[in-house]
């Protein structure tokens, strides 16, 4: 009798679909891209279909500076895929933006334990295989 090893696996990765196609492709061309409404000009997560400040549907794809502040962030210290087993401890944080819209991402590029709220950072694309990537946020200067 035989067991097989068991395999590692590999991250989940994103797949774009019709909704998400610019953000993915603004994040391969090194642009953060989101949805933004052109009634009342609120910016919105990306792929919205609709404001959540006024309820129009009239929305487009518009380049965000990428500049913002850690909002908040937290430190994982189980992973809960073992696609993620490798990089533990890492962190998630929620990145408020100048366009004052949070999303949540990766702090990268310094110690998880030099993170601190308010930090400024800066947007940044990582390749997660495919040639798919994503914003994470490293520290900026002020
Ligand atoms: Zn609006």
């Amino acid at each position: 009798m035989t067991t097989a090893e068991p395999q590692a696996q590999s991250k989940p990765i994103p797949r774009p679909d019709e909704a998400s196609l610019e953000f993915f492709e603004g994040a391969r061309r090194g642009e953060l891209m989101l949805s933004r409404c052109i009634a009342c000009g609120a910016w919105l997560a990306p792929a919205a279909r609709i404001c959540t400040e006024c309820l129009s549907e009239d929305l487009r794809w518009e380049r965000a500076s990428g500049r913002g502040v850690v909002f908040t962030f937290g430190v994982m210290h189980q992973f809960y895929h073992d696609g993620f087993i490798d990089e533990l401890p890492y962190n998630v944080a929620v990145v408020e933006l100048e366009e004052g819209l949070r999303l949540n991402s990766n702090i990268v590029n310094v110690p998880n334990e030099a993170i601190r709220v308010g930090m400024p950072v800066a947007v940044t694309f990582s390749e997660q295989g495919d040639g798919i990537y994503l914003p994470r946020f490293e520290p900026a200067g002020d």
